[in-house]
């Protein structure tokens, strides 16, 4: 293949020639040259940096060009890159075997630590977030008998065939409202509703009320930008779905151990309640301290249904792999109160000079937190769901992220996403950011982002 890559209007990054090289062989082999499509750079144009080596608070790229971390791999890094006591655990483990395909104990020290902070009774590991809210809505589905589903619009659960509707970052970013290859039938069971509108969940179950399974949510949406829910919107569902029999399932595949050392249900306490809160959480990021590690927990009595104990089958060759066990026990481990205050901290002063750069260069914006995730949306209007998300100036977001790349500081290459800090953040990193930051935003007033 020769194709001349042309999404972003010309980016072609002459100060990256190894990642250009790398990106174009990539493309020969692996479609979009990606094993994941955010990663392209699509939404912003430009290529895509190889990154070979992660230290600390930096990533260094191919070209050897160093970046602040605002990413951290999608979420899962709160200790920053190769956190000494992470890769220790991960190559003491690699030296007694990387699988075994029997029980280990590293999975029981991990199930422990995972329903020691959380409000789970019992907890199943699986391979990736999608792996996780997959199981999670068959083992709704075989609990309640019953076989629809209700997700909220912008939120993303993993490329589940029966999620990917209306399902956030990934969908507004390649404008794609549906996957070809979904069927019909696999997405005729999934009721998408607006985020954040109680009377429309009255609504749904008032006219199908019998027939819903679950309610599935981000716990607090990270994947359409991040959007706090409102206050009782998610005790709200809560009680509307166990009106009707259904079950609430609450997706902390991001949030999870990121936001507090319980995840968002640390944050609204009312998700532990037995009664008012959630009855399944899945899990993934952070749990895994980047290796590929993630759950479903819930209730002892639904997940008594799941194979062997019970008759909804699910499994996985690496589910468990104790490389992963390691990494993410180690990270737990670590992840104490002072870390979640300098999380908090951090992310607070991160969004605190971003907006005071955007301020003074007269582009509109709107800051918007969830515990200490949060981005940016280049608008001047409250944001509160995925249409509120999607009218934002994209093109302002774009030409300040390639400022900041150029400047030194890795964002997430799309309008859509969240902010991730770590807890290696440290003076030097915020000085980086502190220089680059006025000439992203005058970058961005440049594109139209200026009121
Ligand atoms: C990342 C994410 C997933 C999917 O996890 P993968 O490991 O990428 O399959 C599911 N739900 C939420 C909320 C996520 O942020």
């Amino acid at each position: 293949m020769t194709e001349t890559y042309s999404a972003g209007p010309g980016r072609y990054s002459p100060d990256a020639p190894a990642s250009e090289a790398l990106f174009r062989r990539a493309r020969e082999l692996t479609p979009g040259g990606v094993n994941s499509p955010v990663r392209a750079f699509r939404a912003v144009g430009g290529t895509p940096r190889f990154m070979v080596r992660g230290e600390g608070p930096w990533l260094y790229d191919a070209d050897d060009r160093r970046y602040v971390d605002l990413v951290c791999s999608w979420g899962p890094l709160i200790h920053g890159h190769a956190h000494p006591a992470v890769v220790e655990a991960v190559q003491a483990a690699a030296a007694r075997g990387t699988s075994f395909g029997t029980p280990t104990p590293g999975e029981v020290e991990l199930a422990a630590e995972m329903v020691a902070r959380t409000p789970i009774d019992q907890v199943r590991l699986v391979n990736s977030g999608t792996e996780a809210t997959m199981s999670a809505i068959r083992l709704a589905r075989g609990f309640t008998g019953r076989p629809k589903i209700v997700k909220f619009a912008g939120c993303y659960h993993g490329h589940v065939d029966a999620l990917l509707a209306a399902a956030g970052s990934g969908v507004a970013t390649f404008a794609l409202p549906d996957s070809p290859g979904v069927t019909g039938a696999a997405a005729a069971d999934t009721i998408v509703l607006p985020y954040n509108d109680l009377a429309v969940v009255e609504a749904v179950f008032a006219a199908d009320g019998a027939e819903i399974a679950a309610v599935i949510t981000e716990a607090a949406p990270g994947n359409m930008g991040v959007i706090a829910p409102r206050d009782g919107f998610n005790a709200g569902v809560a009680r509307i779905a166990h009106a009707n029999g259904a079950l609430f399932i609450v997706d902390e595949v991001m949030t999870g151990f990121r936001v507090s050392r319980s995840g968002w249900a640390g944050i609204e306490a009312v998700l532990s309640d037995p009664e008012a809160g959630a009855d399944l959480f899945t899990y993934g990021k952070v749990m895994g301290g980047g290796l590929p590690a993630a759950a479903f927990g819930g209730r002892a009595e639904i997940m008594a249904k799941l194979a062997p104990a019970g008759p909804v089958y699910q499994a996985g060759t690496l589910s468990g792999n104790p490389l992963a066990c390691a990494a993410g026990l180690a990270s737990l481990r670590l992840a104490d109160d002072a870390v979640y205050r300098r999380l908090d901290e951090t992310a607070g002063t991160v969004g605190k000079l971003a907006a005071e750069a955007l301020s003074a260069a007269g582009v509109p914006h709107r800051l918007s937190y969830a515990g200490n995730m949060f981005s940016i949306f280049f608008t001047d209007a409250d944001v509160v769901d995925f249409d509120g998300a999607r009218a934002q100036n994209v093109p302002a977001f774009k030409a300040f992220f390639h400022a900041m790349l150029d400047a030194g500081v890795y964002l997430p290459p799309s309008a859509f996403e969240s902010w991730f800090v770590s807890a290696a953040i440290d003076d030097a990193a915020l000085e980086v950011l502190a220089a680059a930051l006025p000439g992203a935003a005058r970058a961005a007033a440049d594109a139209g982002g200026a009121s």
